[in-house]
């Protein structure tokens, strides 16, 4: 679906936000990550995101659509929040305390957060609060996985340290190296392929 998106001044703390319009339906989607404004007009659907109809056929113009506007004009706050494994943050607005707490709660018991922050708007000042950092993790090893991406050439020093293999007999494994497995998957992966190799 054909959007543009820009920068424009938020409504609420004068700070960027995000937008983003749909130039072929006219739906508008308005976020600020400073305060947690938002705004958004879209058509209504259903739970598999497939357009309702007005008379409830399959006729979906424009007119046969609902366009259903939503604007949290007086946030609480917005957040960030990286899970480990995930690629991006994920963002959102909090309209009040109760779902602050809520957030914050969650992010700083549950083992699957990395990362967590608020931004919000103070006496016209924005505030950040960092809720968790845990950053990044680290193996027995000791070596840092962004993204549970298990690097080659990591796994090679770590063989050099931790056996008696050459770098030569574990360079000839790069092409079957799974960089999204564990260490001890490759591993035992390389000795099969190496007792193959030899015979
Ligand atoms: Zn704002």
């Amino acid at each position: 679906m054909g959007s543009v998106i820009d920068y424009s001044e938020c409504p609420n703390c004068g700070q960027e936000c995000y937008n983003e319009f749909y130039y072929k339906t006219g739906e508008e989607y308005i976020f600020c990550n400073s305060c947690g404004y938002n705004y958004s007009a879209e058509y209504k659907t259903n739970e598999y995101g497939g357009y309702l109809t007005k008379d409830g056929t399959d006729n979906y113009s424009f007119d046969n659509l609902t366009l259903e506007v939503k604007e949290l004009k007086n946030p609480y706050c917005a957040y960030k929040m990286k899970n480990y494994g995930s690629i991006g943050f994920q963002c959102g607005s909090l309209s009040n305390e109760d779902e602050y707490y809520e957030l914050r709660g969650f992010a700083q018991t549950n083992e699957s957060v990395e990362f967590a922050s608020v931004s919000m708007l103070v006496d016209g000042k924005i505030v950040e609060e960092v809720l968790v950092d845990n950053g990044p993790k680290v193996d027995s090893a000791g070596f840092i996985h962004d993204d549970n991406v298990y690097h080659f050439d990591d796994w090679v020093n770590h063989m050099l340290s931790n056996s008696d293999y050459t770098e030569s007999e574990l360079m000839e494994f790069e092409l079957y190296y799974e960089n999204l497995l564990h260490f001890d998957m490759n591993t035992s992966n390389f000795i099969n392929f190496n007792q193959k190799n030899k015979y």
